[in-house]
């Protein structure tokens, strides 16, 4: 059996870089949803801290989001890999998802996570009421952690230093890459969801003076709260990736014919390619590609997958199957 730092070393890190024809020109593609196959993308990178350590005594790891959030899978995945229990809460599960689990939702369930629905646990439990109502991470911090001296308990979606152990390998790969691709200068784009692999890896460039530029767009939320979720990971402005735009908001979630259309462009290569953040961020690229002249650019595949199983059926529901009927 493999021991935790050998799963990470041999497995956990080195994803391939593909060439990749967008919008007309080349671009690099990590492939870091490659990277193993029960445990990939940036939260494997967000979570490596947590497999690559042995944490004494801890039986269990806590965590919270959405029912259907590619970090509940992550979790469950590296609560498998240490052999820990894993329990999730979270706000509400939707009755559909319940009778029918997709994606992240019915893989983390398969893995023995326990997904705990705190709007149910606290209507069957009077001495729970309260106004306001609890958050899930509230309720983990005063109700749960006091009770369970076992338990590590990861925030939202991976967003703790914790997370720059991973992102700093993931860091050190582009850059050797970099390297031995002879570049002088890459830049790197990213969606950004918390901001927090964007952030800790423009923070090791700026670090380590390596003349590789981080950009990102906001996917969760708008401009200004990535800009507040890049401060509370590190107040110093001059190490946060830039942020672009499109110059129209879009709800987290919610689906849009031109993602759709972005989607189906994208993946009519041989890579697929998630639909929650990826839409974005190849638009984005899009609009902001021709100011940069001939800089190599690096797009970051940042797994999620498992999700399609859940956003693909929405989408072919509300728009079709084909491209033609948009
Ligand atoms: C979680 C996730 C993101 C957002 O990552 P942050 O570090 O929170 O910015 C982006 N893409 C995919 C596929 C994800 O699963």
């Amino acid at each position: 059996m493999l021991s935790n730092s050998q799963l990470t070393h041999s497995l956990l890190s080195n994803s391939p870089v593909e060439s990749f024809s967008f919008a007309g020109r080349e671009i690099f593609l990590k492939r870091d949803d490659l990277l193993h196959p029960a445990f990939s993308g940036n939260k494997a990178r967000k979570f490596a801290y947590f497999l690559d350590h042995e944490f004494a005594g801890m039986t269990k790891v806590i965590g919270y989001g959405s029912a259907q959030a590619n970090s509940l899978y992550s979790l469950s995945a590296l609560a498998k890999l240490k052999g820990w229990l894993c329990d999730f809460y979270v706000d509400h599960i939707a009755n559909h998802v319940r009778t029918l689990p997709t994606g992240n939702y019915a893989a983390a369930i398969a893995n023995g996570t326990r997904v705990i629905d705190l709007s149910s646990l606290i209507a069957a439990n009077p001495s729970l009421h309260r106004e306001p109502k609890w958050t899930c991470q509230d309720y983990i911090e005063q109700q749960v952690l006091p009770a369970e001296p076992n338990a590590l308990f990861v925030p939202e979606g991976g967003r703790c230093q914790y997370a720059e152990y991973g992102v700093s390998q993931l860091a050190t790969e582009i850059e050797t890459w970099a390297m031995q691709q002879g570049m002088s200068e890459l830049k790197v784009f990213l969606p950004a969801g918390t901001g927090t692999t964007a952030l800790f890896l423009n923070q090791y460039f700026v670090r380590q003076q390596i003349d590789i530029q981080v950009l990102t767009c906001a996917v969760v939320g708008g401009d200004e709260y990535l800009a507040q979720q890049f401060y509370e990971l590190n107040p110093n402005a001059a190490e946060h990736p830039q942020i672009l735009n499109v110059g129209k908001k879009y709800h987290f979630g919610k689906l849009y014919p031109e993602f759709y259309a972005m989607w189906q462009r994208i993946n009519a290569s041989d890579v697929q390619f998630e639909l929650l953040y990826d839409p974005l961020g190849f638009m984005v690229l899009e609009k902001f590609l021709p100011q940069w002249g001939a800089s190599p650019v690096m797009y970051i595949h940042q797994g999620g997958l498992l999700g399609n199983e859940t956003m693909l059926p929405r989408y072919q529901r509300k728009f079709g199957k084909s491209r033609t009927t948009l």
